[in-house]
């Protein structure tokens, strides 16, 4: 049991001994840290007593907020019962057991097996050593090459974050020399004066273009999230998709879908695959599996692969220490049970999603946004000085850092991408809820349209 410390001791330690991820050591030695002490729906509160709209669902995860009893009495449940046991050496547990049949059921019908991890990022890591060991089995051992996109995020383990394309992370790590980066679908940065349309096959022809670089008989597999999440909600264009499902079908590459933000209803279907008609052979998941109340990832392995896997009779020679932790595990049955029980998904999609996305799009005659884009319960809100030149409103994203702060001090909860603002709000919140949400978010627009003025 943990004793209640001061706020002021508690910011002071974690200066002195915490090392942060991705947080600016700069800024944070200079203005300090926030304390998150509880949580109750979808407000966060701070050690001082502030309350946050949580506009991003924790770390896109929270998907049904903070107050989901279900989830926290079956973990505690399942730790009296099997604290922890590994699932090695033919070993296993009931929740794995169970999750693993009902995520098969939930996926598309050529979906049968899962590998857990603890994380999207080890998860993706796994689908490197799948697909590898796939090929390897097929006696295609020349197939080894990854193609993937810039600015994308797959985790930060050393090949998640080859895997991924965001340079900042490339700087200061070594890629793989087997993964390879394609342009990302994002009409706004770079589309220029190309309609959404075109735009959207001439990127997804420049898969075509890196295969015939690589070799046809050298690539392995393309991944990419059905939407770009952390890159700043890339809503790909309608014609993006189905070019890119038909160059991995023609071209014998496999498709991993990295659902780790996307799956779980935030595109407004369970899968982003669904929402865009992707027919992927691996599928990333992380973060909501759980509500992100417990550490749990995992790979959805496809009869593709798992047929040559489980065929080969050897081993695969993978694992974690806690892959299908059995209170990991529970979290992640009682997460669907709510899912599935409340029909929150669905109603989400129907009820609130539409507002959400209406009230966004309000913000598009705003002075310095250029774009609004979102689908289902995410959106990015694009911060501009001239609409149309689409010049940004301030040099090194400076604009939409200010935003950002101005949001966060008034009690709302969003991230700043690039130059974009981003919210991805749970699913549980109310129509009253989005208004706040927006009108805090447009309450921050004008702030930095008069500090930029
Ligand atoms: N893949 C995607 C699309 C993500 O957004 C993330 C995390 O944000 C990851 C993978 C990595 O997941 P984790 O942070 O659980 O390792």
């Amino acid at each position: 049991m943990t004793t209640s410390i001061d706020t002021a001791t508690l910011r002071q330690l974690d200066q002195s001994h915490h090392l942060h991820p991705f947080t600016d050591f700069g800024n944070y030695a200079r203005d300090g840290g926030r304390i998150i002490s509880r949580a109750e729906h979808i407000y966060i509160y701070d050690s001082d007593g502030n309350a946050m709209l949580d506009g991003m669902s924790g770390l896109w995860c929270c998907n049904l907020g903070y107050s989901q009893k279900a989830i926290v009495e079956a973990v505690y449940h399942q730790m009296q019962e099997l604290p922890y046991y590994n699932n090695f050496f033919r070993c296993s547990n009931q929740p794995a057991v169970e999750l693993a049949s009902q995520l098969a059921r939930l996926s598309p019908a050529d979906f049968n097996h899962v590998f857990f991890t603890n994380s999207g990022s080890e998860a993706n890591d796994t689908n490197i050593r799948l697909v590898h060991r796939y090929y390897d089995l097929l006696g295609k051992p020349e197939k080894k090459q990854i193609i993937s996109r810039k600015n994308a995020y797959h985790g930060s383990t050393i090949a998640a974050s080859s895997l991924g394309g965001m340079q900042a992370m490339h700087d200061q790590a070594i890629g793989l020399d087997y993964v390879h980066h394609i342009n990302q679908p994002h009409w706004f940065e770079l589309g220029g004066d190309r309609s959404p349309d075109e735009f959207g096959i001439a990127v997804a022809r420049e898969l075509e273009t890196k295969i015939d670089e690589l070799g046809e008989e050298r690539v392995a597999a393309f991944i990419a999230e059905p939407i770009q999440g952390a890159g700043g909600v890339i809503i790909p264009p309608d014609t993006y998709w189905p070019e890119v499902q038909r160059i991995c079908d023609e071209r014998d590459i496999l498709l991993i879908a990295d659902e780790v933000i996307c799956g779980f209803g935030r595109t407004g279907t369970w899968w982003g695959s669904e929402t865009y008609g992707i027919r992927p052979h691996l599928m990333t998941f992380a973060k909501a599996i759980t509500n992100g109340y417990m550490p749990l990832g995992g790979v959805l392995v496809s009869d593709t692969l798992s047929d040559v896997l489980l065929g080969s009779g050897g081993e695969f020679t993978h694992g974690l220490t806690y892959s299908g932790h059995p209170a990991s595990c529970a979290a992640g049955l009682a997460t669907l049970g709510i899912l599935e029980e409340t029909g929150i998904i669905d109603s989400a999609a129907r009820d609130i999603a539409p507002h959400f996305q209406r009230r966004l799009r309000e913000f598009i005659d705003h002075p310095i946004v250029g774009e609004v884009r979102g689908r289902g319960m995410f959106a990015a809100v694009e911060l501009v000085r001239d609409k149309g030149s689409r010049e940004r409103l301030a040099a090194k994203s400076a604009g939409a850092v200010y935003c950002r702060d101005q949001a966060n001090n008034n009690g709302l909860m969003v991230r700043q991408t690039g130059d974009a603002m981003i919210t991805a709000p749970p699913l549980v919140c109310s129509i009253e809820e989005i208004d706040i949400l927006a009108d805090k978010l447009g309450q921050a627009l004008d702030a930095t349209a008069s500090h930029y003025g």
